[in-house]
């Protein structure tokens, strides 16, 4: 099986009826860029930038932040950089930064921290934005926006850093944007927000954690988070259509794109590409390849109307099973 996996590198990730899927990674560590490009992926779908910066003791420097993006963006060039802004806070703390608060995970986290430390957003925007001079595959997402009024505010934060650097007479462009629909009042207001932007990436693991209020990181109550109940699903199958009456691309980047059944069921509720662990994404591409998109489209619409997650996952097992 293992051997067959490796085959699948070079073969598309295209279901039997023609659809391709595009598959991207998530990546975290520096380390696990260099996988990319020889994995078959199609680019580095989420690069969660806070992880380099949780491992230095200070805030790294412009200069430092051009070195590591750079690092990233020629790895896999000319694949494309989903370069994440910093999203810390809640559960990814940074001890230069200490944040004391009773309700982290409702607290000062993700792009509301950026909005309110603007010299800290603004550095990473400028290394980001030099970072790509000359390669052009960076891509902005934008982690935790709850409304358009934070959206406009970081698209404006983002022109001014490309300004900046144009005044500095560096021939920086304006790279695609994209926002990160994991913040239940973001599913609401999808299509405005969409509007606003390039694409739409879901978070599913913040999305159910704040649909179900179930905090993601407390093991008491974290088995029960199941990005399979039908609200998630419903939230899901509304963002699709939101952003398809903008024309604007939707991918997952949330954990449960790199189970491949859960995959499966994300491309037949519309989903465009999905980013997965570097690990998983053989298995996703394979699952891809056997199955047939109308087949997905019913599977889908057959899981919008289970009323509980364990009757989605039976769906989901039979499902797999037909397929092999
Ligand atoms: C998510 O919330 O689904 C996501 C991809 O971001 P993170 O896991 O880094 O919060
Ligand atoms: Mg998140």
């Amino acid at each position: 099986l293992e051997q067959e996996l490796e085959r699948l590198q070079d073969l598309p990730s295209r279901t039997q009826d023609g659809v391709n899927v595009p598959l991207y990674t998530n990546v975290g560590l520096i380390e696990e860029v260099a996988l990319v490009a020889s994995s078959g992926s199609g680019g580095i779908g989420l690069f969660r930038t806070e992880l380099p910066f949780m491992l230095l003791d200070r805030f790294p420097s412009e200069q430092e932040q051009v070195k590591i993006y750079r690092q990233v963006l020629e790895a896999v060039a000319p694949l494309p950089v989903n370069l994440r802004t910093l999203d810390v806070g809640g559960d990814k703390p940074l001890p230069y930064l200490p944040i004391a608060e009773s309700n982290p995970m409702l607290g000062w986290r993700g792009i509301r921290l950026m909005l309110d430390r603007p010299e800290i957003f603004l550095t990473q925007l400028r290394a980001a934005l030099r970072a790509n001079v000359g390669l052009e595959n960076l891509r902005l997402l934008l982690p935790m926006v709850n409304g358009v009024t934070e959206l406009e505010q970081a698209l404006d934060l983002i022109a001014r850093a490309h300004r900046q650097l144009l005044e500095e007479g560096i021939a920086s462009s304006r790279p695609p944007t994209g926002l990160m629909i994991e913040v239940p009042s973001a599913v609401y207001q999808a299509e405005e927000l969409a509007r606003r932007v390039d694409f739409l990436s879901i978070g599913t693991n913040d999305l159910s954690q704040y649909l179900l209020a179930i905090d993601r990181g407390n093991p008491q109550v974290s088995n029960r988070l199941d990005p399979l109940h039908p609200a998630v699903l419903r939230a899901l199958r509304q963002v699709v259509e939101a952003a398809g009456r903008t024309g604007k691309p939707v991918s997952v980047c949330g954990e449960m794109a790199s189970n491949p059944a859960c995959a499966l069921l994300l491309v037949g509720l519309g989903i465009d590409s999905l980013s997965v662990n570097a690990a998983a994404l053989p298995r996703v591409k394979w699952a891809v390849r056997s199955v047939d998109s109308q087949h997905l489209k019913s599977l889908a619409t057959e899981a919008l109307k289970l009323e509980k997650p364990e009757f989605v996952r039976q769906l989901l097992d039979t499902t797999l099973e037909v397929a092999g």
